[in-house]
């Protein structure tokens, strides 16, 4: 029977023996709570006292009051505010409709809504119906974008350090060509965020879907306010070669503390820093900083070759003899999926930065098969290749089933191909498939705009930013193409 008693069988009686038992010792409890109230007081006397009349400035963000000290007189209307206590009823509010703000600013008005609806403080505040109001207000003028028109730009791994990257050795011409510095890419994402271009993913263009007509590729609706204008960024090459070493490069990704992808670089005096060292990580401070320069959380598409690694992990089967291997593929592969996870894209480049469109066709199917083998098993599947020197695998007419690298691809998983095109922009899409031009914003290309002068049909870059404004002094010139 014992074991029946549980809590509610316990209650009455042991409420009763409390009841009495408070009852004794009332005369006791009153003695203490007077004796704290008093001694509270006395403290706060005290306190006042000897530390002054601001005593907690932590409620004063204002730091030249902190730093003026005790004994300005100026300070005697903040005497009111230090004991109040801070508005903690308000604070989940505060914190609830800057993550909506947030979320709105990336275009994303539905999620921002249901965000505020489906929260414990709807109908509690007013503000959050007068947010609702204004995100379905916004919602209501939005444009569906031309899909056909969206553009599509690419980088190299960005210089961090121009004097190592143009120093005159062997590699600086290369670098010359096709890098874009940081400084250059920063105000590049200025320009363009002035300009109203609001970053998106290929997938956010068309996705295959099933249809009425079975499944194929299908356009979808990109909705912004007028004045805005999507765009692709994608970057070629994020392997960190090891040519690259000591010119001014990072050195390979990591994961952050914060948990997102970040990069390592080495100095000069043989340490590793870690910060904003290529695209990647700038793009996404960029982006924290304003977020209405990317459509509901896109990043840029990040392509990879395989045959020294991705992200600056020796990954290839050829250094399967380095101690580190085994360590070096796990870690690529977590960074990657962190990549994955915070709205990043990634993408073939070839295994062997091959030109997929003239190859031999057992040199392109070794090329594939490799890439499949190698990095795919790292990244995850993906559906997008990047060809190599924008060296596609058909001419511009749409691809047909009997081109037999197109349907290799296909059969690999690829839905979207793409090739460098100088023109504004070029989309193309098909029945399985989606084909883009990309711009190269690399050093050659502004300095063909710069040469250009007011030659409007030669420059190709003006709906971006002015080559001019951007085009880093430090650079050789002319910069020439051989
Ligand atoms: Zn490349």
């Amino acid at each position: 029977m014992n074991q029946r008693i549980n809590r509610s069988h316990y209650r009455p009686g042991s409420s009763k023996r409390r009841q009495q038992y408070f009852l004794h010792r009332l005369p006791l409890i009153i003695i203490i709570v007077l004796l704290l109230v008093f001694l509270s007081v006395f403290c706060w006397m005290l306190g006042r006292h000897f530390l002054g009349k601001d005593t907690p400035p932590t409620l004063h963000s204002d730091p030249q009051t902190s730093e003026t000290g005790a004994s300005g007189p100026a300070e005697s209307p903040s005497d009111i505010e230090i004991f109040t206590e801070p508005d903690i009823a308000n604070a989940p509010i505060d914190s609830l409709l800057e993550d909506a703000g947030r979320i709105a600013a990336g275009y994303d008005y539905d999620r921002a809504i249901q965000v505020l609806q489906t929260s414990e403080y709807y109908g509690s505040d007013q503000r959050i119906d007068e947010a609702i109001a204004e995100y379905e207000a916004v919602k209501s003028t939005l444009k569906p974008c031309d899909i056909s028109q969206v553009t599509h730009v690419f980088f190299h791994t960005l210089v961090i350090d121009e004097s190592k990257a143009f120093d005159g050795d062997a590699d600086e011409k290369g670098y010359n060509q096709v890098m874009t510095t940081k400084d250059e890419f920063l105000k590049i994402l200025d320009s363009m965020h002035d300009k109203g271009y609001v970053l998106v993913r290929l997938h956010d263009m068309a996705e295959i879907a099933a249809t009425e007509d079975g499944t194929k590729m299908t356009r979808k609706s990109i909705l912004l306010p007028e004045g805005k204008k999507p765009f692709v960024m994608s970057q070629d090459d994020v392997c960190y070669y090891e040519y690259m070493e000591g010119d001014g490069f990072a050195t390979r990704m990591v994961i952050g503390e914060d948990g997102k992808p970040t990069c390592e670089m080495k100095m000069d005096d043989g340490t590793v820093q870690t910060g904003a060292f290529d695209l990647v990580p700038i793009l996404e401070d960029y982006i924290q900083e304003h977020p209405d320069f990317s459509y509901k959380g896109a990043r840029a598409v990040i392509a990879f070759t395989g045959y020294q690694g991705i992200l600056g992990y020796r990954t290839a089967a050829s250094y399967s003899d380095s101690p580190t291997y085994e360590q070096d593929r796990q870690t690529a592969a977590a960074v990657a999926q962190c990549m994955r996870d915070n709205g990043w894209e990634l993408a073939s480049h070839s295994w062997g930065h091959r030109d997929l469109g003239t190859i031999d066709w057992d040199k392109f199917k070794a090329d594939c098969d490799k890439w499949d083998n190698e990095v795919r098993t790292l990244i995850g599947p993906t559906d997008i290749i990047l060809f190599p020197f924008g060296a596609d695998v058909g001419d511009w007419h749409p691809y047909q089933n009997d081109n037999e690298r197109f349907r290799y691809l296909k059969n690999l998983g690829f839905s979207y191909f793409c090739n460098v095109d100088s023109s504004q922009y070029w989309v193309q899409i098909g029945t399985d498939f989606l084909r883009q031009g990309r711009r190269n914003l690399d050093g050659y290309r502004m300095w063909m705009d710069i040469v250009a002068g007011d030659d409007a049909s030669k420059r190709k870059l003006d709906d971006l930013f002015r080559a001019e404004d951007v085009f880093s002094p430090n650079r050789p010139t002319p910069v020439v193409w051989e």
